[in-house]
Order: C-alpha cells, then structure tokens, then sequence
C-alpha cells in the first residue's frame, strides 16, 4: 500500500543518514589523526608571469591516506571547517610553508619565489591569527615579502572592521595578501578599495567562459583588469587552460596567470625542477 512504502521510504531514509553520520564522523577521526600521521601534503601550482617565468606557487592541499589515495580539499576541507579541525590544519600548512620558505632562502633561484597559502574564514577570525603568521615565518628568519596568504571576501561578511585591523597588521609586516576567487562573493567595491592587497586572483569560472566569451563575459573580466590597475594591486587569473585563455588575459593587461596550461598542482620537487629548469633571465 501506499503508507507501507511511505513507511518503507522513510526506514529507508533514516538508515541512509545513520550511515552518512557514521561516515563523516569517521572521516572526522580520521582526518584529526591524518595531522599527527604525517598524512597531508602541500602541492605546488606555478604562478607565471606575462613572460611565461615562475614566479611563485600557490601550496593546495591534499591528504595522502595510508592507502595511498590523494584525498582533494573540497572533500575535507568543508569538515574540518564545521569541526574545527581547520584551525590544527591550517597552522600545519603555515608552518610547512614557512619551512618551505627556508628551505628556498638558500638557493638563488628559489629564494625570489612567493609562496601562496589558502586561509580559511574560521582561521582568519582566530584572535591571535596574524601574530601566529607573524610568529611563523620570524621563526624561519623568512622574508615576510615571500608569504602570501589568500583569502575570501567571505571573511568581510561579519565584521569588516576587525577584518581590515588583521589585514593591516599583516601587510605593514610585508606580508603580501591576495583577495582569492574575487567576482564570486558579495564583497562592494568600496572596501576593496581601503584593503591593503597586493594581487586580485579572478576567479576560474570567469576564465572558463573566456574560451567562448560573450561580450558579457568580456566586460566582467576587463572590469576586474580595469579596477586592478586603478587600486595598483596585481590581477592573477585562475583555472588558465587554453592559448585562447591566456593570449586574451595577457592582451588585456593581466600581470600574472595559473592554471592547467602552465602546471597542474605538483610535489614540491616537481616544481622546484620545473623552476630550476628555466632558463635564465635573458
Ligand atoms: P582555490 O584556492 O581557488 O584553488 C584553486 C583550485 O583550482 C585548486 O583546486 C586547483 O587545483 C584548481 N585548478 C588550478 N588550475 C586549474 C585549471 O586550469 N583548471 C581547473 N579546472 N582547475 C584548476 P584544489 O586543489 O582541489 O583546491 C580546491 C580549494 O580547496 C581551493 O580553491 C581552496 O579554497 C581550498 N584549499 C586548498 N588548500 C587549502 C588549504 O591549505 N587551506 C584551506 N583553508 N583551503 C584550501
Ligand atoms: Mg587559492
Ligand atoms: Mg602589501
Ligand atoms: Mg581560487
């Protein structure tokens, strides 16, 4: 009858929540051991500049299981936002980073690269978040020019004056700052305009649609190029995967691209070959 497969539906139902519970709170556990295990990875994806030339890198995540399996960001990184987990996370990328950093300050072709962390909203809202960074990289003796962390413009959302204090903190140091999948949030032009970033990454979806642009598409994209140059902060475009993408960016004025095209993520001695492969400045 009708209310037996309701009732059916609904038994059904529930045991299919009970699993998925059960199969976050395990990836919950999991992901809290991954840390002290040594199983996250930082992968390099090159920054190049309008001449082709490396100029940095932004480190993306990964979880390597004791399976071997890569886990992706978006499948972790939303759970450890809800849990917390983001926040030991997060300062394990930061102080990878600053290691890496080091690391770089004693070769002559790896020391001029910047490296990019992602910062999540929650980590950002930490009390004592710019000090933790500030911490980081004077611990490493690290230039604080060479760190750049990207952030959201979600992170605006609640309380943009405590935001703007953390930013400045942060860029009177010589931290460099990027406003990260910029055109896809809410953020108004108006406060852009007082933040102290120094690169605006347009975000992929708009790059994609470069392939075949219409000529909405092409205004969106010359209007963050257009207000780039007015603020002087640098445009990079994200998710570059054709010539057609590229030659229509560097046409336009954009200073820095990554995407596909020049590199996809990579194991850190990936990326430092790829680098000291170049040939050099001519
Ligand atoms: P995001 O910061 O916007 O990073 C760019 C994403 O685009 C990366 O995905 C990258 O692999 C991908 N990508 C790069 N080039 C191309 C391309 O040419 N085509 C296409 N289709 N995709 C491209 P990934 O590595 O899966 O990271 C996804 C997101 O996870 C990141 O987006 C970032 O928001 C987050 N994430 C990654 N690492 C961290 C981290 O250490 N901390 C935090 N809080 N978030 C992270
Ligand atoms: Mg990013
Ligand atoms: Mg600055
Ligand atoms: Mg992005």
């Amino acid at each position: 009858s009708v209310k037996q497969a309701g009732r059916n539906g609904v038994a059904f139902f529930d045991l299919t929540m009970e699993a998925a519970i059960r199969q976050r709170h395990q990836m919950q556990l999991d992901l809290a051991a991954a840390i002290d295990a040594g199983e996250l990875r930082l992968y390099l994806q090159p920054q190049v500049d309008t001449r082709n030339r490396i100029v940095g890198a932004e480190a993306l995540l990964r979880w390597q299981r004791a399976d071997g399996t890569l886990v992706p960001p978006g499948a972790f990184i939303p759970l450890a936002e809800e849990t917390g987990l983001i926040l030991p996370l997060g300062r394990w990328v930061l102080h990878e980073a600053a290691r890496l950093l080091q690391q770089w300050q004693s070769d002559a072709r790896l020391r001029p690269l910047r490296l990019a962390i992602n910062v999540s909203p929650r980590q950002f809202r930490e009390p004592d978040f710019a000090q933790q960074v500030l911490a980081a990289v004077r611990d490493r003796a690290v230039s604080p020019d060479r760190l750049e962390l990207e952030i959201t413009e979600s992170v605006f959302l609640d309380d943009i004056d405590t935001a703007r204090g953390v930013l400045r903190t942060l860029d009177d140091a010589g931290v460099a700052l990027a406003l990260d999948d910029f055109g896809t949030g809410y953020s108004s032009l108006a406060y852009l305009a007082e933040l102290p970033f120094d690169v605006i990454k347009i975000d992929q979806r708009f790059v994609a649609r470069l392939q075949n642009p219409t000529r909405q598409d092409e205004a969106i994209v010359a209007t963050i190029l257009a207000l780039g140059r007015r603020l002087r902060m640098q445009v990079l475009a994200e998710g570059v995967e054709t010539a057609a993408q590229e030659a229509y960016l560097l046409t336009h004025g954009c200073h820095l691209l990554q995407g596909y095209r020049f590199g996809r993520p990579m194991p850190r001695e990936q990326f430092e070959a790829l680098v000291l492969g170049q040939p050099d400045e001519g």
